[in-house]
């Protein structure tokens, strides 16, 4: 068996270790005989899993105790409509989100929101073709917003949030998919944090929502009781089966991350192995990163070879080092190595010295 330096963007690589202990017990979860796919939600088994995984998280994220963790379905691209269906209530109808339009995935959200409220763009980086993030003091913000969006990690443009803004006493709204749980994040600034777990976090199919208490109970009429974030609080998570599965291994990894010294500790490699690529990227003209450095990803690094032509051969010889899933999104085209916290940093060094070789044999 040989696992591969896999640098898809999602869903990503995990902890080897997790997979082997989920090997380990995918027939007979801690002698209770049955798999954690088999197992009632309700059952004591379970609700075990369950609680550790939440209060992992709480401890791994600092989540402060007026802040509900709950794992919902749907993914981001849901919450994206679930939002605005549970926070445009708050004010008199038609209402006003302010959105920050920073790439695809911001994009995405504004989209949604469109449908339940009034969008207020109050900041795009349109102008550089999404390569940065707009300077706080340019942002156009309503006077009376429900809400202040933001994406905090675009996963496909390589763009990240190196600061929380200031929105005043507006609830901030982050879209976290790409950046959860790989950096420290104060969550008292935030009203609400989501993001799919398949980047840091675990498999498919669970999405992480942590929201502020008193932002509870402001659903609109049509929004569907699943998800009605009051309605899933007031539920432990269990109005609907929960997606058990993707929940016990996100708790392993949560364990896992414990393990390695929690976010600070994760958060200072993380640093190190962004550095390598970018470092590495910036020393040539062979390939390049098109983002404004003081607003690049750590997480998602994406790059192009000056000549298109040599991409394939590029990705050939990638796999042939046993380094998978290179290939950049289809909207922008070219390379993207996405370096989440279940890349070691061994993985970063094969891949900038595969192409520090392959520019000097096409360079
Ligand atoms: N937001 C961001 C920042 C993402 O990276 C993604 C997935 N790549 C999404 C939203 C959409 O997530 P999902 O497919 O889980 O709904």
């Amino acid at each position: 068996m040989k696992r591969h330096y896999n640098f898809s963007a999602g869903p990503a690589t995990l902890p080897t270790e997790v997979m082997q202990q989920a090997a380990d017990e995918m027939l007979d979860w801690h002698g209770s005989g049955m798999s954690v796919m088999e197992m009632s939600h309700r059952g004591k088994e379970f609700m075990s899993i369950y609680h550790d995984a939440l209060q992992d998280l709480r401890d791994l994220m600092n989540i402060p105790s007026n802040y509900k963790i709950l794992f919902m379905q749907g993914g981001a691209i849901a919450e994206n409509a679930i939002i605005p269906m549970n926070l445009v209530g708050m004010k008199p109808q038609p209402a006003t989100a302010d959105y920050i339009h920073t790439g695809h995935w911001s994009g995405r959200s504004i989209l949604d929101a469109r449908k339940y409220c009034k969008v207020n763009i109050a900041a795009t980086a349109e102008t550089s073709h999404y390569t940065h993030v707009p300077a706080r003091d340019t942002w156009k913000l309503s006077t009376d917003a429900a809400y202040v969006h933001i994406c905090t990690n675009e996963t496909i443009g390589g763009v990240e949030y190196h600061f929380t803004p200031d929105v005043g006493d507006v609830p901030l709204v982050a879209d976290m998919s790409s950046q959860i749980l790989s950096r420290e994040v104060d969550v008292s600034r935030f009203g609400v944090i989501y993001g799919g777990a398949q980047k840091n976090i675990g498999p498919a199919g669970v999405t992480i929502v942590v929201v502020r208490e008193d932002l509870l109970g402001h659903a609109l009429p049509i929004c569907p009781s699943a998800f009605d974030w009051k309605v899933v609080a007031e539920n432990d998570s269990m109005f609907n089966t929960p997606p058990t599965y993707s929940i016990y291994i996100a708790g392993l990894v949560f364990k896992w991350l414990k393990r390695q010294g929690g976010v600070p500790a994760i958060e200072k490699v993380n640093i190190a192995k962004a550095a390598l690529l970018y470092d590495y990227l910036d020393s040539t003209e062979f390939y390049r990163n098109p983002v404004a450095k003081d607003c690049r990803s750590r997480m998602n690094v994406p790059f192009s070879l000056h000549k298109e032509s040599l991409n394939e051969l590029f990705l050939d010889g990638a796999k042939e080092r046993g380094l998978v899933q290179l290939k950049g999104h289809s909207s922008v085209g070219g390379m993207r190595a996405s370096i989440y916290n279940a890349m070691p940093i061994e993985g970063v060094r094969a891949l900038v010295d595969y192409m520090r070789d392959f520019e000097k044999q096409h360079g």
